[in-house]
């Protein structure tokens, strides 16, 4: 009925744990005990919406997460569940469902489900309810976790479970950004410690700093895909080795690479100890390239350069850094004492290790940067978009320097988003209704979305404003809390509540607020908050976090704040606190318009505005990333994509082009009516935007290409 892997891979150990949880429950509910140990509720139509009608509220409060809803909702609450028919029927329906897709043979033509592409990645975005991700790297990674699932693909994910996770956002009323983390109970989440037969833990050892450091293994099912973390809180380990997987991303630099060397050779180890032999490992960024030192290791007999070419064969590694500055670099000294443990006992060379990490292995002075040292030791390697690709081919060329940059191996697989978990109900339906039933699956296919052309203006309006509405429903309702947990006066922390309108024209704006991805723009001019208070009103939601050392960025939020004496800003513009997958959905399902500013070329992909063109909303964007190989002027906007040195007058010139087409093109096409009230000439362009992006960025379509063009299966 599922897949096959071997057997100490925890599958059972998955099941013990539905079961444990079904006896606490009244027996008609033992089917939501076993679907919550699945994510593939999560994108099931009607999934979230079944777990939410046992308890509303204790699902909110719960955080979405169906093993704590049932570990903690009341008595009478499960009780009533467990009388409801209704909700009994379509938990078994849901159970059916997720039977027959988990029993779907292998897709044809991939390796035997023992010798899966291993992906590895220090984040993972699957769930709001799994808070091992900080943004867009994780949430690429959870989709395409998702997509291979759904491809039938064998697949096996690898990562870290932090115990406090990423940090989350609070705000004080000067708009200064403090930063806080929750420990995250394991025991609450959908997943289960894998154990060998006598009932232990399994667990793997790695060298790390002068420690054996210790490792226990969580597994999480993501549909087909079984997703196993690695975690440190163990009673052999010290304190600073349990703090190995604390939060993601540690800034000192001995940790960090600790994490890495963890995620990379004890998830190789720990694949070996659940009895998988990977036949491709898939290194998503720089922070799982250890992983390559591992798979050598059984080599090195034939000295280091023998045994990198031998483990080369199987490893593939994806880049997503367009900046030389983002790519992770560490003192030799560092490098030497994380891992002089490993070298010995690999028997390799620490020197040899360290010039693999050098752009110029002879320059002493050179750090050892993760990204050479990934690219060195894959057989090919990727970007996430066509432009992202000539970048990093440029920027990475002197590491084959024999090589014009047109030949250096770096393809691009242009990234995509998984349709099923970012699309709306309503607007699903609505796409269920005219592209047929089977829509989600045949997600790749452009003849799949050509139906979107004969979709009627009132339907297809409908939907937008059904999702545009909940938005504002959810801004209405949070944006006060928000507020007056900053400290802001109850009048200021109402207004927003008072103001926020379902009928407005609704932009939206969010993601990591680095200072390249420039919100500055969408803000700076004082007369551009006219647009906010004119006839026909603009309102505009922002959220976002910035690096905890980024003072820059964090400065840059403040400066939004300065405006909050504004009246029309108290109204009409909102700030939430804490992004997260969560409210990243309904953003991307509600607005109208999405934005995004980045300084060409360093955005690498962005994928948000992609979640947001398939709830049929319109993407304006510099033409950077995805963008510059998206936009034809049929659906979205653009602004010029080219680099100019000239940072101050490059800004200027996108901050008046924003703001021109904003005022001049968005909002008088928006308020454009027929006579049922209907922007004719709006909807026009979104169905245009929907058929022709919806099938090329998403992510069957970039699972697709890295099956042929960089696993070769
Ligand atoms: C999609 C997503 C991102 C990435 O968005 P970009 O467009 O790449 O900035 C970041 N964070 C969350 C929570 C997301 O869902």
């Amino acid at each position: 009925m599922t897949p096959t892997d071997p057997p100490g891979a925890g599958r059972a150990d998955l099941e013990h744990a539905a079961r444990e949880l079904a006896k606490l429950l009244p027996p008609p509910l033992a089917a939501l005990a076993r679907l919550a140990f699945n994510y593939r509720w999560s994108w099931l139509p009607g999934g979230p919406a079944l777990f939410e009608s046992v308890d509303p509220g204790r699902w909110a409060l719960c955080g979405h997460n169906p093993v704590r809803l049932l570990q903690e909702a009341p008595a009478e609450s499960l009780e009533r569940a467990a009388r409801d028919d209704t909700l009994l029927a379509r938990a078994a329906a849901a159970e059916n469902s997720v039977i027959s897709y988990l029993g779907r043979p292998a897709l044809a033509g991939t390796p035997p489900p023992e010798r899966p592409a291993a992906f590895f990645c220090a984040e993972y975005g699957v769930h709001e309810s799994l808070p091992i991700y900080s943004g867009g790297l994780g949430a690429l990674a959870g989709d395409l976790v998702k997509q291979a699932s759904d491809d039938a693909m064998p697949f096996v994910a690898v990562g870290l479970l932090y115990r406090q996770g990423y940090f989350r956002q609070r705000l004080d009323a000067s708009g200064w950004q403090h930063e806080y983390w929750t420990p995250t109970d394991p025991d609450r989440l959908p997943a289960a410690l894998v154990r060998v037969p006598d009932g232990r833990p399994l667990t793997i050892t790695v060298p790390i700093a002068g420690t054996d450091v210790v490792a226990q293994i969580w597994r999480v099912d993501v549909g087909r895909v079984p997703l196993f973390l690695l975690d440190a809180e163990r009673p052999e380990n010290p304190p600073a080795a349990r703090w190995i997987t604390s939060r993601l991303y540690i800034s000192d630099p001995e940790i960090r690479l600790a994490q890495y060397v963890l995620l990379g050779v004890g998830g190789v180890r720990m694949l070996h100890a659940l009895g998988f032999d990977p036949s491709v490992v898939h290194l998503n960024e720089g922070h799982a390239a250890f992983a390559a030192l591992e798979l050598i290791g059984a080599h090195v007999g034939g000295g280091l350069e023998g045994a990198l070419a031998a483990g080369r064969q199987r490893t593939v590694f994806t880049t997503h850094t367009p900046v030389p500055a983002g790519n992770d670099t560490y003192s030799v000294d560092t490098v030497h004492h994380v891992l002089g443990g490993l070298y010995a006992e690999l028997g390799i060379d620490g020197e040899a290790v360290v010039r693999l990490g050098r752009s110029h292995p002879d320059e002493s002075a050179e750090p050892f940067g993760v990204t050479q040292f990934a690219l060195r030791a894959s057989r090919i390697a990727n970007a996430v978009s066509r432009r992202h690709g000539e970048v990093a081919r440029s920027m990475w060329q002197h590491l084959w320097p024999e090589l014009p940059d047109e030949q250096v191996p770096i393809r691009h697989v242009t990234n995509g988003v998984h349709v099923p978990s970012w699309v709306g109900v309503p607007i699903a339906r609505l796409l269920e209704r005219h592209l047929g039933s089977d829509w989600m699956a045949r997600a790749a296919d452009p003849a799949t979305w050509e139906p979107i052309s004969a979709i009627p203006d009132a339907e297809l309006w409908a939907a937008r404003r059904e999702q545009r509405a909940e938005l504002v429903d959810y801004v209405r309702e949070r944006s006060p809390s928000d507020r007056l947990g900053r400290g802001d006066s109850p009048g200021f922390a109402a207004a927003a509540a008072r103001g926020f309108d379902p009928d407005a024209l609704t932009i939206g704006f969010a993601r990591r607020l680095a200072t390249y991805k420039r919100l500055r723009l969408l803000i700076e001019e004082p007369e551009n908050l006219r647009l906010l208070d004119g006839d026909r009103p603009v309102q505009v939601i922002i959220a976002g976090k910035a690096h905890p050392r980024d003072d820059d960025a964090k400065r840059l939020l403040q400066s939004l704040f300065a405006l909050k004496d504004h009246p029309a800003v108290g109204r009409r513009v909102v700030f939430l606190d804490d992004y997260d997958l969560e409210s990243a959905g309904r953003l991307v399902r509600g607005c109208d318009v999405w934005i995004n500013l980045p300084r060409p070329p360093l955005e690498a992909s962005g994928t948000s505005g992609m979640k947001s063109v398939v709830n049929g909303g319109l993407h304006l964007s510099v033409l950077d990333g995805w963008w510059a190989e998206a936009f034809d002027g049929s659906g979205g906007w653009a602004l010029s994509g080219d680099v100019d040195a000239d940072e101050r007058a490059q800004d200027a010139r996108h901050g008046a082009e924003l703001h021109r087409v904003l005022a001049d093109e968005i909002v008088p096409l928006f308020a454009e009516r027929d006579e049922h009230g209907i922007p004719t000439g709006w909807l026009a362009r979104v169905r245009n935007s929907m058929r022709g992006l919806g099938p090329a960025f998403s992510a069957a379509r970039m699972l697709a290409d890295y099956r042929s063009d960089i696993y070769g299966w």
